[in-house]
Parts: structure tokens; C-alpha cells; sequence
């Protein structure tokens, strides 16, 4: 057990301990304390707010860990390797959460080294507070509205990551391109709202069929993109394989109307040196063989396209 373990406590001012601290002390904190939040302000990256309040605190109380958790975001952080004794806060402010932040340390920390881990809190928290809109901001801004998923932009700034990524160490990508069939009959035969549903049924299929780590994005109209990091050519048919069949037993049910959509998928796995452009018209060319195949159906590309 360790003896700093406590339940997460909740953020407070602590008012009483420069009153305890020897001459000097006080106004060193104090230093310390505007330093640090002025440290804090240079940044809107979480990741780099947390790094400087992390790397700061170890510095100053021999820390061996600090990690940070906000689950509604997806974060979870750690910086150095965890020991024995804990402290955990919960930074809940006024009904909203701004994550939890666990402290650890080979030995115990002192009630002064504590009350300083509750001051440093409060320098962190205005920091935070800008860096989770920010995070939230560009959030919302990656993202379509209907569906859910990621937008034309988001797909853009994660291909390139994507692509550096397999440059680096090798590994294949794939991507796939996915069109509904036909949709402008959808709109005609039920309506626009209708067609809506229809796409925000797809695009839980694609969530449903994909991996956590795949990537699905809203290209356009009624035609989605997916990114397959470490799949190779056959792995990426297979699961194109699979969310054309679950897109073609997916019935849409508005109001008292069943709709049935089929889709179909253009698949390209990443060439060496290739970028985003050349990579998606591959996909998109085999696509449209699809269509002329006869629609419902998935088409490797091309290795090389033909100009
Ligand atoms: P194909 O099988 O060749 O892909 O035929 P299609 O009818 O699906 O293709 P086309 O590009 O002719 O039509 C796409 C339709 O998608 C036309 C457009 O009105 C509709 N659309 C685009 N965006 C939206 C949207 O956000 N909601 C709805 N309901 N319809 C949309
Ligand atoms: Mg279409
Ligand atoms: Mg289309």
C-alpha cells in the first residue's frame, strides 16, 4: 500500500502554508508559483502543456511519474516510470472535468511537498482549461457534422501522417474509397433527410467493421474514405469485402419506409514514395471500375496508374 494513496482529491487553494514556511520560503513559492503559470501559457498543445508542468515538477520534487487522463478526450499520458507512493487529484471544477493527474515518487511526499503539488494545480488548471477548448476546437473542426467522422481536412492531415509513418518503418497502408450506389435515387425516391440517415448508417457500419486504429472519414456527398494502417493488399480487401456486405444488409428504417443502399469500394494499397494525391486517384480509378462492373462490388487499383 502506499502512504500517500488517498482518494482524488479535488482541487483547493491551500492558504495555510506559507504561514508554516521559513523566511524566504514564501516569496520563493510565490516566484515559483508565476513562473510556472507563465510557463504553462505558451502553449495550446495539451501535450506540450503537460510536458513543461510534468517536467517542471520533477525537477522540483524528484518526481518519478506524473500522468494525466481525460477520458471524453481520448488522452492518457504519462511521463517517466511510475513508483510506489501516489497522489491523485481529480481536477473537477464547477461540475466540469478537466481530467486527473497522478503524482508518484520512490518515497513519500510531505504534507509541504503535497501542499506544492496543490498549488502547482492551480497554476496548471487556467493552462488546461485553454488547451482542452483547443483540442475541442480542432476537434469539432476535423469532424463532420452529420456523421461523426472525420472531415475532407482531418482525412488530409492524417493521410500525410500516415504516409510518413509507413516511409518510415516500412509498413503497408491501404486505403479505401467508398461510394454509395445510386444515392441520388435514395434522395429522389425518400427525400434528403432519408438520404441523411442512410449516410449516418454507413458511416456506423464503416466504425463497426473497421479498427480502432483505422481512420474513417466524410470525402464528400455520399462517398467515404478509410485508411487501414499495417494492412496489406489482401487484408484491405477483406475488410472492404466486409463493409460492402454489411453496408448491403444494413436496412435504414425512416419512419415507415425500409431503405436498402449498396456501395462501392475502390481499394489502393500505398506505393513506395507515394503521396496523397496519387494514392487516393488509384483508389478513386478503382472505384470507378466498380461502378462499371456493375456497382456492390470492391476493385483492387492499379499498382501504377496510367496517365
Ligand atoms: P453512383 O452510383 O454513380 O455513385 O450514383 P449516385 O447517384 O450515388 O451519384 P451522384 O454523384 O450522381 O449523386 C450523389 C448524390 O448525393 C447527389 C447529391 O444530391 C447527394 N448528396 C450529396 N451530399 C448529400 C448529403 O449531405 N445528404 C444527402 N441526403 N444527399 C447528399
Ligand atoms: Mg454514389
Ligand atoms: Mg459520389
Amino acid at each position: 500500500m502506499t502512504e500517500n494513496k488517498q482518494a482524488p482529491a479535488t482541487v483547493r487553494v491551500v492558504t495555510s502554508t506559507t504561514a508554516e514556511l521559513p523566511d524566504g520560503a514564501a516569496e520563493r513559492q510565490l516566484a515559483n508559483h508565476l513562473r510556472l503559470a507563465n510557463l504553462l501559457h505558451r502553449s495550446l498543445d495539451i501535450n506540450e502543456v503537460l510536458r513543461l508542468f510534468a517536467g517542471e515538477l520533477t525537477r522540483e520534487l524528484g518526481l518519478a511519474s506524473v500522468s494525466f487522463q481525460h477520458p471524453r478526450y481520448n488522452i492518457a499520458m504519462e511521463f517517466g516510470e511510475p513508483a510506489t507512493h501516489r497522489a491523485e487529484y481529480k481536477l473537477d471544477i464547477d461540475g466540469e472535468s478537466y481530467g486527473s493527474l497522478v503524482f508518484s515518487r520512490g518515497r513519500r511526499l510531505t504534507k509541504v511537498e503535497l501542499d506544492r503539488l496543490e498549488i502547482a494545480l492551480v497554476a496548471l488548471l487556467p493552462a488546461l482549461r485553454n488547451a482542452l477548448q483547443y483540442l475541442e476546437a480542432m476537434q469539432t473542426a476535423a469532424r463532420d457534422a452529420l456523421t461523426g467522422v472525420g472531415n475532407r481536412v482531418a482525412l488530409e492531415v492524417t493521410a500525410e501522417r500516415e504516409i510518413a509513418m509507413a516511409r518510415r518503418s516500412g509498413q503497408p497502408s491501404a486505403l479505401l474509397v467508398i461510394d454509395i450506389d445510386h444515392f441520388k435515387r435514395v434522395n429522389d425516391k425518400y427525400g434528403h433527410s432519408a438520404g441523411d440517415c442512410v449516410l449516418v448508417e454507413t458511416a456506423r457500419q464503416l466504425k463497426q467493421n473497421c479498427r480502432e486504429s483505422d481512420s474513417i472519414f466524410r470525402f464528400g456527398g455520399e462517398e467515404f474514405v478509410v485508411l487501414l494502417n499495417q494492412t496489406e493488399e489482401t487484408g484491405a480487401f477483406a475488410i472492404a469485402e466486409r463493409i460492402r456486405t454489411a453496408i448491403d444488409s444494413m436496412l435504414v428504417q425512416y419512419g415507415q419506409q425500409t431503405i436498402h443502399a449498396t456501395a462501392s469500394i475502390g481499394v489502393a494499397c500505398l506505393n513506395p514514395g507515394e503521396g496523397l494525391p496519387a494514392w487516393f486517384d488509384r483508389a478513386d480509378r478503382a472505384l470507378y471500375l466498380a461502378k462499371q462492373a456493375g456497382r456492390n462490388r470492391v476493385v483492387r487499383a492499379a499498382k501504377r496508374n496510367i496517365a
